[in-house]
């Protein structure tokens, strides 16, 4: 198994939640003579339990070496097992927001906690370890299939692969693969569709079982079959976890138990479907923009 090179590049953006990236790119920054900016603080706190609480605490953001604020003294909550879906302009930060959770970048000013514990004094694997990412571009290595699940968690069994295959909708068309689950991935092997490898990558999740799932949806490049079945497969695997989901689809905003809206300007609105609809402010303006066209 080949963990080389793709993960550098990946970390940029957040869909390196696995410690063989971060070792990578560690390693990378070594070579290259440069100081992580993320490192574990002496005496770090490892967790065995998590609930699932967070919370941004007056969180200020800007990325290095940019003068512009992303987020500016931003505070929410979200409640063990609580769905949140996080809606707002392109740009506003969203993506920024939910990258402080697993520490791809750390607060300007403010603080991050997990379960009330402030995320920069957490070991870094252990914070990682209960956070599990979907995102549009799901990363793949040249590997069967089952090596591709397995990712999610080294020490699983085949049969518990299997049955996290399963509760991602992948186990069907993984059968109808030459080899099954041990046809190989990438250039040399089968080729997959993008609603397959986001069930691989959901099926990794279920293996992790993190109390935490963050969803950047992206626009959606899948067609409507695939999409709902994809769609299915997250709703399952956001059951009793903590769930952030950067919603594009108006049918994940409006299952969302609270949807906040982000703008440039900060936490607009926070509300359900129906209440943010009916104060006709931000939300309803974003709705009538953004989604009324994706019904
Ligand atoms: P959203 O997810 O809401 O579309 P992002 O969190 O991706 O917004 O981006 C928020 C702002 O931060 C944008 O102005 C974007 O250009 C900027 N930004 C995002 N990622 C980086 C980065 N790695 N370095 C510098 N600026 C960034
Ligand atoms: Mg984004």
């Amino acid at each position: 198994i080949s963990f080389m090179i793709e993960p550098i590049q990946q970390l940029s953006h957040m869909s390196t939640q696995f410690q063989e990236g971060i070792t990578g790119f560690q390693r990378f920054m070594e070579i290259m003579n440069l100081k992580p900016a993320i490192e574990n603080k002496p005496n770090a706190i490892t967790l065995s339990e998590v609930r699932g609480a967070i919370e941004f605490r007056q969180v200020s953001f800007r990325y290095e070496n940019h003068l512009h604020h992303v987020l500016v003294n931003l505070s929410l909550r979200v409640q063990p097992g609580e769905y949140v879906a996080l809606v707002g302009p392109s740009g506003a930060g969203k993506t920024t927001l939910c990258s402080l959770i697993p520490r791809f970048y750390d607060v300007t000013n403010g603080a991050v906690l997990l379960d009330g514990i402030d995320v920069r004094d957490m070991d870094l694997q252990s914070l990682r370890h209960h956070i599990g990412i979907v995102q549009q571009d799901v990363y793949l290595f040249a590997g069967t299939v089952m090596e591709n699940i397995r990712y999610g968690n080294p020490a699983a069994s085949d049969d518990e692969i299997i049955m996290a295959a399963k509760r991602a909708h992948a186990h069907d068309f993984i059968m109808s693969l030459p080899n099954g689950y041990h046809s190989e991935i990438g250039q040399r092997g089968v080729k997959l569709s993008g609603g397959q490898k986001q069930r691989l990558s959901i099926a990794r999740v279920f293996l992790k079982n993190p109390p935490v799932l963050i969803l950047d949806e992206a626009t959606s490049a899948l067609d409507n079959r695939s999409e709902r079945v994809v769609k299915e497969s997250l709703e399952s695997l956001a059951k009793g976890r903590t769930t952030l989901v950067i919603a594009h689809r108006l049918s994940t905003i409006r299952n969302a138990q609270r949807i906040v809206v982000l703008t440039e300007d900060g936490i607009v609105e926070q509300g359900t479907h129906d209440v943010l609809l009916a104060q006709d402010g931000a939300y309803a303006r974003l709705y009538s923009m953004q989604f009324e066209l994706q019904v």
